[in-house]
């Protein structure tokens, strides 16, 4: 593979993607043997990654304001085509889970890919296609507005009807597949096998109950400012990153060297760049990561960005481990401990990038850390409101909001005005672009405390269970994944005090 800004781009045939998919259905169809099911599912599907990956690259430069209006519309007819390809895609699979190979193919590839695939089965037909290029359409208008430069107050009304349509057509989509409600499809979206609503609202109440009470008498001690880094520029960074990789393990070092070696990387910022983006992109079929960030040279963003190079060594580990592109990641819930734990893995290297300002960022770290938990507990209980109840109206959601804010975060103060304006909630991106995601966060963050914990002890037991996860990918189920990696169950009734306890007391200490 060339470098990434000399990869070549043109716009996918689409006419002739449609009619190469119909063939390898055909051949799907008129399969007689396992063997030759077996041969046609997996060159779909490496067709598939490749197309993946051309539209990725689009993706990536749009959301790295390069060639922006080029781009952007690539990425606009992407959205309006993709779903007419996921569903001969969806077709394809289908046939595979109900051909007599099913059993062989299950033998050959695991339990996963099949539950996955009926899971994607369920969740995809040619009725709700042209829901969900309307919802893509509208997650595309609210990136393009947060990218447009202006100001965030100003954008509320049109961020509002740009939510309130995403919950109508969201719902309806539910409707059309036979779902209860939006709440039902989304778990099953986020591949959450395992766990359902009832887990999730336990975990919510550990959290208010333990965490929620710490993090207010905390805050009377800690303001969080996270401190400037030694290192002021993006290339700077890039350098202490790539020293700090190449020091932690073998394998660490050649994901870094692959990284360094196709330029995987943009952390520079530039016109049209979506603000305050931090993420790791992955293009299939190659294989690779793309990590994008923006680094002004604070010790925030140098966290955000080592969270996101976590995200990109376990793509990486996964995909030279894994046959299936499909176990090259894992549910939310363990793809987060993946990247959030790395933030901690860092801890060593501080002092290349923090100097003396160490403990000042592992205090802003720890307790930001915390003080999230309670947070994105009242954004996932929120989200379940609000689509529980579509029609509640813009006032009854800002009410419902601060009802949420004040059982979580006793701290925050009630703006009433706002909420007689109807300008009373939350101004959180997921909520548009991944619902019911934010949780995972908290859920994964239990276990990445664990992970903690243990290196402070035996870095490098810890750092050996981390990459086992890594490379394990998304091939088994989330309780068999939290066994490879030596971890808790987050749903059990006394974990979430046993993990925070320690975090607790060294965030005293550092007070
Ligand atoms: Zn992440």
């Amino acid at each position: 593979m060339n470098k990434f800004s000399e990869l070549n781009y043109s716009r996918l045939n689409y006419k002739q993607t449609k009619e190469k998919l119909l063939n390898y259905k055909k051949e799907i169809l008129n399969a007689s043997s396992y063997e030759d099911i077996r041969r046609a599912w997996l060159s779909m599907r490496e067709y598939i990654q490749y197309l993946s990956y051309i539209e990725e690259m689009a993706y990536i430069r749009y959301l790295c304001g390069v060639s922006y209006n080029f781009y952007k519309e690539e990425v606009r007819i992407q959205n309006l085509e993709d779903p007419q390809i996921m569903v001969i895609q969806n077709e394809c699979d289908r046939l595979l889970i109900n051909s007599p190979y099913v059993k062989e193919f299950e033998l050959e590839f695991g339990h996963m890919i099949v539950n996955q695939l009926k899971n994607n089965s369920m969740l995809l037909n040619t009725s709700t296609s042209s829901l969900q290029a309307e919802e893509a359409r509208l997650r595309m208008e609210y990136t393009s507005l947060l990218s447009s430069g202006q100001d965030r107050e100003a954008l509320s009304e049109q961020f509002y009807d740009i939510l309130d349509n995403l919950i109508t057509v969201r719902s309806e989509m539910a409707n059309a597949l036979g779902y209860k409600s939006y709440i039902e499809m989304a778990y099953k979206l986020q591949g959450r096998f395992d766990y359902g609503e009832t887990e999730i609202a336990t975990f919510r109440t550990q959290i208010q109950k333990l965490i929620s009470p710490a993090c207010k008498e905390l805050r009377n001690s800690i303001t969080l400012q996270y401190p400037d880094t030694d290192v002021r520029d993006a290339k700077g960074l890039i350098a202490v990153l790539k020293d700090m990789f190449s020091d932690i393990s073998q394998g660490s070092r050649e994901y870094i060297n692959y990284i360094f070696e196709h330029e995987l990387f943009d952390i520079t910022d530039r016109q049209f760049k979506r603000n305050n983006i931090f993420s790791c992109c992955m293009l299939p079929y190659k294989k690779a990561p793309f990590i994008i960030g923006a680094y002004h040279g604070n010790g925030s963003e140098a966290n955000y960005l080592i969270h996101e190079f976590g995200h990109g060594y376990a793509f990486y580990t996964a995909a030279r481990s894994q046959k299936l592109y499909e176990y090259h990641r894992a549910s939310p819930s363990v793809n987060e401990i993946h990247s959030k734990a790395m933030e901690h893995f860092a801890y060593p290297y501080l002092d290349t990038f923090m100097g003396k300002q160490k403990n000042n960022y592992v205090r802003n770290h720890l307790f930001q850390s915390l003080d999230n938990l309670p947070y994105r507990c009242a954004i996932d209980e929120f989200e379940h409101a609000l689509y529980k109840d579509i029609k509640l109206t813009r006032i009854q959601r800002c009410e419902l909001w601060a009802e949420i804010e004040r059982k979580y975060m006793s701290w925050r103060i009630t703006d009433l005005q706002a909420i007689k304006q109807g300008t009373y909630w939350p101004n959180q991106s997921h909520l548009f672009t991944h619902p019911f995601y934010y949780i995972e966060y908290n859920i994964a963050q239990i276990n990445v405390f664990e992970f903690y914990e243990r290196s402070k002890h035996n870095y490098e037991q810890a750092w050996q269970d981390y990459t086992n996860l890594c490379e394990t990918g998304g091939s088994t189920n989330y309780f068999n994944l939290l066994k490879v990696g030596n971890l808790s169950n987050p749903f059990a009734s006394n974990t979430v005090s046993m993990v925070c306890t320690p975090i607790l007391e060294e965030l005293y200490s550092l007070v």
